[in-house]
């Protein structure tokens, strides 16, 4: 066991491996004890990623229509929620969503499409709106998100130019059986593999807030760290209603701060995001998240808004990090802040005070 989050931070900084204890010292540590674990594991963020972060940006190119039935998810077979449904984007316009990104600051672009796996059909779709990326873009990343895949489908994905794959794991082995019965583990696991070694870079990450316990966080990270995943997304669950899980708010900004710092603890050279949920869950506390996390997606997400992209950025600039990638970062986003709103509220007035 460590004496401080320090003395932890340098044996990970020397390359020790990240025991079950110390990951249970993590997510068990005390609001008091906080600041001291950000500062340490802010030590490891910078040693990897200095003071940048990554900006990426989700293009949603098929929505809602999913057979699968992963109880988290506002798509899934049977969902509820009321959110916007449709077939495959045409690659111009999948391009023209990507732009936006891109021209906001995004140095990796999502391609993200609904269902369990794509078709060989599909993933030449996308391979076609891959190249066009590329060929506008070719500095730009670009990762797609498909599903589980099959054979060939992952070289098809590599050879048209595609740099990453996601497919999450979500949560623990143990609890994969309630939060989805139409898949499993194993599946995800085997994609992520199969990505792997057609040579695309392997992101893959977790939902937190599903009523998982320390235990299954733990052994969730572990599994991420065992995949060698480059990249970690950490969803914070968004409760749909009309979904299994609506209502579920089993979070508090804090501990998802303790869970950012586990994955960084663990997996110290990974590319960690913020991903889904960071605006209702991490709430005020997102500027310090960038202290421990080193990327998160711009804007809006798949199916529900997103704080707007123009605060994504006052805020990154805001804490004193730049955006991956541009050259420029200050001036653009380093605006005037509001003018002051004149009190027309409270005392002196008859009007209710602000309170
Ligand atoms: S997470 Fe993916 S596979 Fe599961 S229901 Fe949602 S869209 Fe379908």
């Amino acid at each position: 066991m460590f004496n401080s989050f320090h003395a932890l931070a340098d044996r990970q900084l020397s390359g020790a491996t990240l025991s079950r204890d110390d990951a249970f010292a993590i997510l068990e540590s005390s609001d008091e004890q906080l600041l001291d674990l950000v500062a340490a594991a802010a030590r490891l963020r910078r040693a990897h990623f200095g003071n940048t972060v990554k900006v990426n940006y989700l293009v949603n190119l098929k929505s809602g229509l999913c057979p699968e039935d992963c109880t988290y998810c506002s798509q899934r077979l049977g969902s509820a929620a009321q959110i916007m449904k449709y077939t495959w984007l045409k690659p111009e316009e999948a391009l023209a969503q990507a732009g936006s990104g891109i021209a906001a600051g995004a140095s990796r672009i999502c391609l993200v499409a609904s269902g369990k796996g794509p078709t060989d059909r599909d993933v030449d779709r996308v391979a076609t709106m891959v190249e066009g990326l590329k060929e506008e873009h070719p500095g730009v990343e670009v990762c797609a998100c498909l599903g589980i895949l099959k054979e060939g489908q992952a070289e098809r994905l590599k050879a048209c130019g595609a740099d990453a794959y996601n497919h999450n794991l979500n949560t623990s082995e143990a609890m994969y059986g309630d939060i989805c019965t139409t898949h499993d583990f194993a599946d995800r696991i085997r994609t992520v593999e199969h990505a792997k070694s057609a040579g695309l870079s392997p992101c893959s990450g977790l939902i937190v807030g599903m009523g998982e316990g320390n235990g299954d966080l733990v052994d969730a990270v572990f599994a991420l760290r065992d995949l060698a995943s480059d990249s970690i997304p950490v969803n914070f669950l968004m409760p749909f209603d009309g979904t299994p899980l609506e209502g579920t708010w089993l979070l508090t900004p804090a501990h998802c701060i303790r869970i950012l710092a586990l994955v960084r603890f663990a997996c110290p050279s990974a590319e960690l995001r913020m991903a889904g949920g960071r605006e209702m869950h991490l709430r005020t506390l997102q500027p310090l998240a960038l202290h421990i996390a080193n990327s998160l997606f711009l804007g809006d997400y798949l199916t529900s808004e997103g704080q707007p992209g123009q605060a994504d950025l006052d805020m990154i600039a805001d804490a004193g990090f730049t955006v991956l990638g541009r050259r420029d970062p200050s001036p653009e986003t380093a605006g005037p802040g509001a003018l002051p709103a004149i009190r027309m509220r409270g005392a002196g007035t008859a009007v209710a005070p602000n309170a």
